[in-house]
């Protein structure tokens, strides 16, 4: 069995080839960027739109398989913005129909944590999900993927991101937030708010930038940030562990790329006895192959295809787990 997946959530535009065995045989993606300014949902999806077919065609050619080996067209229904998710959804529905193969519509967010369990191993662990759009701490409990905690309004990696424009830096701003705050010398204290199992980033990112503003050096204000949200993460993680009397964590999404997150979760878990597992850098941000290895999972769904539409609001506790036992 071998799918042919497509990703465009957001700001990646992705094809990959993976078979039943989770193999990646393929994995092709390209990534709106800008220099100075955020993600405007408009180019974005002109952006998918321009690229869509020189991806997926190349996705195919590495893969050194042949449209009529693929079993079924997997592709990314949501969570996401809408404009992006609906040129992901034309070309896989182009594809489907050109070639009379079903289409799987599967759940963004899901893959992200069925493709951290493939790589790492992890069998049943608290997943702590940050990407730019999601922070979100979840595990499955009681049949299915349940949202312990997340953030009240802007996810991790929104928070770097909007502190990384209003400094500067461009898109995406977490890698070089990353690197500056390595040249952090002095802690500065910024608002850290926990309510019960959730978490709360836009009061610390506004502050930052006013101090920013102030003559805050930029170095001291990554380092803190970092430090400050990270922190509040570990927290609710170390509580979520606790609650559910789990002894995993999986850091998955486009955040856990960051070595001082992966650094201090792995502390919290070194003291509780627990293992801690981050997904490989090279599938934490948004990529097809976690589409892919999704529609190999839920392979048994069909949807009529008239039918078969974005979903941009998409809760992972709204999805069932029909692959799990
Ligand atoms: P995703 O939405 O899962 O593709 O992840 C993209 C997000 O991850 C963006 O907000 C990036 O700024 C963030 N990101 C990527 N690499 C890093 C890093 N090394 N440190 C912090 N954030 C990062
Ligand atoms: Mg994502």
């Amino acid at each position: 069995m071998l799918t042919l997946a497509i990703e465009s959530t957001a700001h990646t535009f992705g094809a990959s080839v993976v078979n039943s065995k989770g193999k990646i045989l393929s994995d092709i993606r390209d990534m709106y960027q800008t220099k100075k300014e955020g993600l405007e949902p408009r180019k974005v999806a002109e952006h998918h739109k321009n690229i869509g077919d020189l991806i997926i065609e190349k996705a195919l050619k590495d893969s050194k398989k042949k449209m009529k080996g693929i079993s079924f067209i997997s592709f990314s229904q949501g969570p996401g913005l809408p404009l992006s998710l609906v040129e992901g959804m034309r070309f896989a529905k182009l594809l489907a129909k050109a070639h009379k193969k079903p289409l799987i519509g599967v759940n963004h967010i899901c893959a992200h944590l069925e493709i951290g369990k493939l790589l790492t191993k992890a069998r049943n662990p608290v997943f702590v999900f940050t990407s730019g759009a999601n922070t979100q701490i979840i595990a499955h409990e009681g049949g299915k993927y349940r949202i312990f905690g997340e953030c009240l309004s802007i996810a991790l990696g929104n928070a770097l991101d909007k502190f990384a424009r209003e400094i500067g830096l461009g898109f995406p701003g977490g890698p070089k937030i990353e690197q500056l705050a390595k040249s952090g010398k002095k802690y500065i204290e910024l608002p850290y708010v926990v309510k019960g199992m959730d978490v709360e980033f836009s009061g610390i990112v506004t502050h930052a930038i006013n101090l920013y503003k102030k003559g805050v050096s930029k170095e001291d204000l990554c380092y803190s940030l970092q430090e400050t949200m990270f922190a509040m993460l570990v927290e609710v993680t170390e509580r979520a562990l606790a609650h559910c009397d789990k002894n995993e964590v999986l850091l998955i999404g486009g955040v856990a790329a960051n070595q001082r997150l992966c650094e201090m979760l792995n502390i919290m878990c070194r003291e509780r006895k627990a293992k801690f597992y981050a997904v490989p850098i090279k599938y934490s941000g948004d990529n097809a192959a976690m589409i892919g290895w999704q529609g190999i999972l839920e392979h048994k769904k069909r949807e009529s295809f008239d039918k078969i539409d974005i979903k941009p609001n998409w809760r992972i506790d709204q999805v069932e787990t029909i692959w799990i036992k």
